[in-house]
C-alpha cells in the first residue's frame, strides 16, 4: 500500500495519506496544499531466511524421498 507521510506547513501537523496514482495531496485538517512529503518507512519487510524445502524426508537415510530408498 503506497502510504506516505506528509507534513503540513500551515497547521504544522504530520499525517499519513494513501496516495493513489498522481492525485495531489492535501492536508486533511486545513485542506491546504502546502504539504511536504516526509521520508519515512511505514512498513518494514523482514527478510526471512530462505529455508530449503528439500530437506531429507527420510530419517533413516539421506534420500529426499523414501520412494527411492528401502525405508518406509
Ligand atoms: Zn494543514
Amino acid at each position: 500500500m503506497p502510504i506516505f507521510e506528509y507534513h503540513c506547513a500551515k497547521c504544522d501537523k504530520d499525517f499519513e495519506v494513501l496516495v493513489l496514482g498522481n492525485q495531489s495531496v492535501t492536508c486533511p485538517d486545513c485542506n491546504g496544499k502546502k504539504v511536504k512529503k516526509l521520508l519515512s518507512v511505514v512498513s518494514h519487510k523482514s527478510d526471512g531466511e530462505f529455508s530449503s524445502s528439500q530437506g531429507s524426508a527420510c530419517s533413516g537415510c539421506s534420500a529426499t524421498s523414501c520412494s527411492t530408498c528401502s525405508h518406509s
